[in-house]
């Protein structure tokens, strides 16, 4: 992969060819189905890329007060928040431009639903369907794992909600395909089916792997349109991941190389800092050039004090040397949002490669960024 050589690592790149080929693939799947597709902000908040994004999606969904300032300054179209508890403040400050909030909780549902409902808002609930269908590994991003504080169970719905509450909402799934959605509808159906009479529209929620190749999108389609047809509910889709699957890249440089049993690559980048899922979930993500069959084998090591600071081991065709570059896949969804300056570590800039392929640096941080949330 061509890289230039005047932009000093590290630093994001965002593909804006490879970010318009999952937004057309989400767009393909809104026509055909009828449903409307928001951005998980959650997932990625590069809001330089939000025209493009808007430009395809119907809106955006955010976690709480702050991601939802961020859609209406610059995303707009339909604004959504769940939370899973807000305070007065936030309700206050997003009135006047969310339209949709749902609420975790009875108690919050009846907290807020006078001052929503006043203020012109469509209000839902989140249910728990208590279907998982991960596997244990990744109880934790499993919303339906016992110990679970995501929605409300079947057993404790206030049948007082109704009618102010129009819409359900539940997520569950965590890079998963149209069947893990399909056993999830079923629980949902069997459950809650005898309310979504009260009911105008229903979110799927996230973890929809829709742009992965092997993605079901037919089964997907089929699903949404029975739900429209069968209940006449508006339908929404919240995937964070795939809109930016494989869109962007996290370059670094190799610093240093020292040995323990065999070499560790000392990069300018950290899993830690700018790629924690990596540690997080935990996976060991692609490289550029990698050959895990070849012969040269070699630990990328992120440049803090932490010891865990890994990528992994990685086979290359040639040795790495000092001065290399080292380009990381898939790093645009759940990085940039979680970055830190953990141990000092300075963040990454973003790059945008445009459809031209030229790049631009569209943003960069320093010791301010450091300092400034410290003290
Ligand atoms: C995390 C989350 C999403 C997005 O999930 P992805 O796995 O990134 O698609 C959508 N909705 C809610 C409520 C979430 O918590």
């Amino acid at each position: 992969m061509k890289l230039t050589p005047s932009i000093p690592t590290p630093y994001y790149l965002i593909d804006e060819t490879l970010l318009e080929h999952n937004l057309t693939i989400l767009k393909d799947v809104k026509d055909q189905s009828g449903a409307k597709i928001l951005l998980a902000q959650k997932a990625f908040s590069t809001y330089a890329f939000y025209p493009l994004i808007a430009s395809y999606l119907d809106g955006t969904t955010s976690s709480g007060l702050y991601e939802a300032i961020l859609a209406k300054e610059h995303f707009g179209k339909e604004i959504h928040v769940f939370g899973p508890a807000y305070k007065d403040h936030d309700i206050e400050t997003m009135l006047p431009f969310v339209d949709h909030i749902v609420f975790n909780s009875n108690t919050q549902f009846h907290r807020y639903k006078d001052k929503a409902l006043n203020a012109g808002k469509t209000i839902g609930i989140r249910i728990n369907p208590e279907k998982s269908t991960q596997d244990a590994a990744h109880h934790m991003y499993d919303p339906c794992s016992i110990t679970s504080r995501m929605g409300i169970k079947l057993q404790d719905i206030d049948s007082s909600i109704f009618p102010a509450c129009s819409g359900f909402h539940f997520h569950t799934l965590c890079q998963q395909n149209a069947d893990a959605l399909e056993i999830t509808f079923k629980e949902v159906e069997r459950k809650f089916g005898a309310y979504f009479k009260h009911l105008r529209w229903i979110n799927f929620g996230g973890g929809h792997h829709i742009t992965r190749a092997d993605y079901d999108r037919e089964k997907l389609i089929k699903l949404i349109r029975y739900v429209k047809e069968t209940y006449q509910l508006e339908v929404y889709l919240e995937p964070g991941e795939a809109v930016v699957l494989n869109a962007g890249f996290l370059v670094g440089t190799v610093i240093d190389i020292v040995h323990n049993d065999f070499p560790i690559a000392l990069l300018d980048t950290s899993a830690t800092c700018h790629y924690p899922d990596a540690i997080e979930m935990p996976f060991r993500p692609n490289v550029v050039g990698m050959d895990d069959e070849a012969p040269y084998q070699v630990r990328l090591a992120g440049g803090t004090c932490l010891s865990g600071d890994n990528f992994g081991v990685y086979g290359f065709p040639q040795p790495l040397k000092i001065g290399d570059s080292v380009i990381f896949e898939d790093a645009a969804l759940y990085t940039m949002v979680k970055t830190t300056t953990f141990n000092g570590m300075p963040l990454p800039s973003i790059v945008r490669r445009d459809k031209k392929g030229n790049d631009t640096v569209i943003k960069s941080f320093d010791y301010d960024d450091f300092k400034g949330k410290l003290g």
